[in-house]
């Protein structure tokens, strides 16, 4: 594996931390998978019929999901 000069002492975390989470209701949820389809830096895949987020280092906390969803199943946090 190549090293970057200066970042030879780097330890990539494993459980980076996110500034946006991406927080869903399952009882709420419907599986319509709107969200998935809306949500504008593919940030959002789907899982036995629910949403996740699969690339969570993607999200601009923009709500677009939370918006367009009817169930009120999605929470954007910060932090
Ligand atoms: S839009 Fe809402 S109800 Fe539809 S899949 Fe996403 S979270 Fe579930
Ligand atoms: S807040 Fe915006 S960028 Fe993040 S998952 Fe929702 S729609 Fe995608």
């Amino acid at each position: 594996m190549a090293t970057v000069p200066g970042k030879e002492n780097k330890i990539e975390s494993k459980h980076p931390k996110f500034r946006y989470r991406f927080r869903l209701d399952q009882e709420k949820c419907i599986g319509c998978l709107v969200c998935v389809e809306s949500c504008p830096n593919d940030v959002l895949d789907s899982k036995d019929g629910q949403p996740f987020a699969a690339h969570p280092d993607r999200c601009e906390g923009c709500e677009v999901c939370v918006a367009v969803c009817d169930q009120e199943a999605i929470e954007i946090e910060e932090g």
